[in-house]
């Protein structure tokens, strides 16, 4: 077992902010997993997958684990569907485009997310009509106090929107998703995006889907690589009836969506929009030009001034219309 002191954690998130992991573990096996968490039941505990949904505000005082458990192994599969384990360090798009060159249908709305498999249960990951939940029907872990192993069907997850149970509690280390397939694909026109994308395509293959949210992505998504960020950075706020009413007096254009009776959501890149912050930038940090929910770095390694602009938003949203948007993102 090969543990680590003062790691530089920049590497390790896609915003590059500077912190060090006082101890610093990369498993290769669930049975090294085990052996790490029992051994240091002391230290507070992060799992760190590729770092795409956190960033660092200040050095981690503790253990930084960094599962590299790889696999894909088919477990079953009849005429109709696939089921499919694969292990937590696998990358989720290499993983959609294996899905994609085997006919397996379930996952294409869901290309180039960027993310580990271990992570994409932890917040449900979801784009385009689709969210992961809907192929996820278990996930393995080991818990992060007693190092002993634990298999969640899809209904013990709790998923929610951007949402689970390892997400709430975060006693788990996910090592294994096992995801069920079909095998036969119907284009179902899901996101407005998508479809016209797919317009003067008269039946879209699993091929032609992916394509189209690749490049949909490609044209509307910052490159990490040279403005980092995390991707949406706050949630789309939930609203109630009378919350949805005093919006709608103050924002008669806002986009409303249904959920249920007595449950409504809205965008929040709209509202970062109204309340003046479109393409703003603070000194080093700023809304993305094409993506108001999306902040970038240009050039800060302190997490501190990305949480100053992402405290100066959310006052300013709430001061507008009284809504107080959450980070998607993890803060450490
Ligand atoms: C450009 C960009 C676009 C994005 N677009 C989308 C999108 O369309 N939809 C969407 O849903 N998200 C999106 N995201 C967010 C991100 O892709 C997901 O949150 C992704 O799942 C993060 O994966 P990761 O491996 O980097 O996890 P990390 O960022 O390393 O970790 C995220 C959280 O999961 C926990 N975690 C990670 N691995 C494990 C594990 N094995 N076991 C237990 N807990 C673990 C961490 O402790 C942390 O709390 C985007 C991000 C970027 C940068």
């Amino acid at each position: 077992m090969n543990i680590q002191h003062n790691i530089e954690l920049k590497p390790y998130n896609s915003f590059r902010t500077k912190a060090k992991a006082k101890l610093f573990s990369e498993p290769k096996t669930v049975e090294e997993l085990c052996q790490v968490v029992k051994q240091y039941t002391n230290e507070k505990i992060l799992i760190l997958g590729n770092g795409y949904n956190l960033f660092f505000t200040k050095d981690y005082n503790g253990l930084v684990i960094h599962p590299l458990m790889k696999g894909i192994n088919v477990c079953y599969e009849n005429d109709k569907v696939v089921d499919i384990e694969v292990n937590a360090a696998e990358n989720w798009d290499d993983f959609v485009a294996y899905c994609v060159a085997n006919n397996y249908a379930g996952v294409e709305n869901l290309s180039l997310i960027p993310s580990s498999v271990g992570a994409v249960p932890v917040q449900n990951i979801g784009a385009y009509g689709t969210e992961v939940k809907e192929v996820i029907t278990r996930v393995k872990t080991v818990n992060i106090e007693s190092g002993k192993q634990k298999e969640f069907t899809n209904e013990m997850c709790e998923f929610g929107y951007r949402d689970s149970v390892f997400k709430r509690t975060g006693k788990y280390i996910i090592t294994s998703v096992i995801f069920r397939l079909q095998k036969e694909f119907i284009y179902k026109p899901k996101y407005k995006d998508v479809v016209s994308e797919l317009a003067g395509i008269e039946a879209p293959t699993m091929a032609d889907v992916r394509n189209a949210v690749v490049n949909i992505r490609t044209r509307k998504l910052p490159d990490y690589d040279i403005l980092p960020n995390a991707g949406s950075f706050f949630k789309n706020p939930f609203l109630t009836n009378d919350e949805k009413e005093s919006l709608l007096r103050l924002l008669p254009d806002a986009t409303i969506h249904k959920v249920n009776e007595s449950c409504f959501k809205t965008s929040a890149a709209f509202l970062i929009d109204r309340a003046g912050f479109r393409n703003k930038r603070n000194k080093m940090v700023g809304t993305y030009k094409n993506h108001s929910l999306i902040i970038v770095n240009y050039g800060t390694e302190e997490g501190k001034e990305i949480v100053d602009f992402m405290k100066e938003v959310q006052k300013s949203v709430y001061s507008h219309f009284k809504i107080w948007l959450e980070p998607e993102v993890r803060v450490y």
